[in-house]
């Protein structure tokens, strides 16, 4: 099987640059259809409009609900075409910046993102997750190219409320143990073929990072500036994260948190908090991870405020039997679950997530 690495044509990362985005993405295209949200477009357009007039760029904005759902990506495609838009830019969260790519495939223009929080690793990827206008996982698609530009802007990331760094950082924790993961199996990964060493590399950077510099990050990220750590954990939740789930691979973690989403109380949560409940699963599942490094990311993700037991998300009071019937969907044959190089059955599932609930919650009132 051969070896594929995939991953963004440009990436930018700094203070202010969003205030120049014109001149970035005018190499792309003049006509720039610009997807945001109702918060993301009153808090932004004035900045981009400016950019975009001292570049000769046309905007065409279209403002999408929020959601990331089939109905929405219809109607940005006809507003595109209707626009004739030669560049699609994805301002704001996971949603616009996957809303975007679904629209830029669809027209076959240039794709930029952009964006404003650090949350997840969508944002360099080539993959689009579908949900239904409810909110609830609706499947993903794998797009045959990825981003012409991310344009990230730190400052811009620090001004938003801390807890979107660190739902990166649980997104981002996954990276390297899915990715090992993957690579025992030579599993193909979402870029088509199996890790390079480039990928692995980077997936292990994106957990060594977050490690060092998770902590410092959150603390200086709650004040809203930006310091050499939180400049390392925008870049490991974004660059490294990004590239390491794509090309490196995906497991139980993200099964995991993908699955979270089908529960009702888990829809306040976000994706990467989900995700964290995900790693500490998947830290039980395996058993080739060692105590003591199990230990070391259950108490940082707790010191920095990662769900790591089903309370946190909403689910303190689910059943055993509630519970063995999720364990059962992760376990479908579709599911990334069989990523893992040794069986995973729906028993071995259900006593992962009771493992780390408990562990979760020894761990938590050690800390206190
Ligand atoms: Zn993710």
């Amino acid at each position: 099987m051969e070896k594929v690495l995939i991953g963004p044509r440009r990436y930018v990362q700094g203070t202010g640059v969003l205030n120049n985005i014109g001149k970035y993405i005018a190499p792309l295209g003049k006509r720039v259809l610009v997807a945001w949200g109702p918060v993301v477009s009153e808090q932004f357009s004035a900045i981009v409009k400016k950019s975009f007039e001292e570049n000769e760029l046309v905007l065409i904005p279209f403002k999408f609900s929020g959601e990331c759902d089939r109905g929405q990506i219809g109607k940005g495609v006809e507003k595109a075409k209707a626009e004739k838009a030669e560049v699609v830019v994805g301002l704001g969260g996971g949603k616009a910046i996957d809303l975007a790519k679904a629209v830029a495939m669809e027209i076959d223009a240039k794709l930029v993102t952009a964006p404003t929080i650090a949350s997840n690793d969508a944002p360099t990827s080539a993959a689009t997750v579908y949900y239904t206008e409810e909110g609830n996982f609706d499947g993903w698609a794998i797009w045959p190219r990825n981003p012409d530009l991310v344009l990230v802007d730190t400052q811009v990331i620090v001004e938003a409320p801390v807890r979107w760094l660190i739902s990166g950082i649980g997104d981002g924790l996954a990276t390297w143990f899915e990715a090992e993961a993957a690579y025992k199996g030579r599993r193909v990964t979402l870029a088509g073929g199996v890790t390079t060493q480039a990928a692995l590399t980077l997936a292990r950077l994106c957990y060594d990072t977050l490690m060092d510099y998770g902590i410092d990050a959150v603390r200086d990220c709650a004040e809203h500036v930006v310091t050499p750590a939180v400049d390392r954990v925008i870049e490991a939740n974004t660059l490294l994260s990004g590239i390491g789930f794509e090309s490196a691979g995906l497991a139980a973690a993200h099964a995991v948190g993908n699955g979270l989403t089908g529960f009702e109380e888990c829809k306040p949560y976000s994706h990467g908090e989900k995700v964290a409940f995900g790693v500490a699963t998947q830290l039980c599942l395996d058993e080739d991870i060692e105590p003591d490094e199990r230990l070391a990311v259950f108490d940082f993700m707790v010191e920095v405020g990662l769900p790591v037991t089903l309370e946190e998300l909403g689910l303190g009071d689910i059943s055993p039997e509630a519970l063995k019937s999720f364990a059962e969907t992760l376990c479908e044959p579709e599911q990334i679950t069989h990523n893992h190089v040794f069986t995973v059955t729906p028993l071995d599932m259900y006593g992962a997530m009771v493992a780390a609930d408990k562990l979760g919650r020894s761990c938590k009132a050690l800390a206190e």
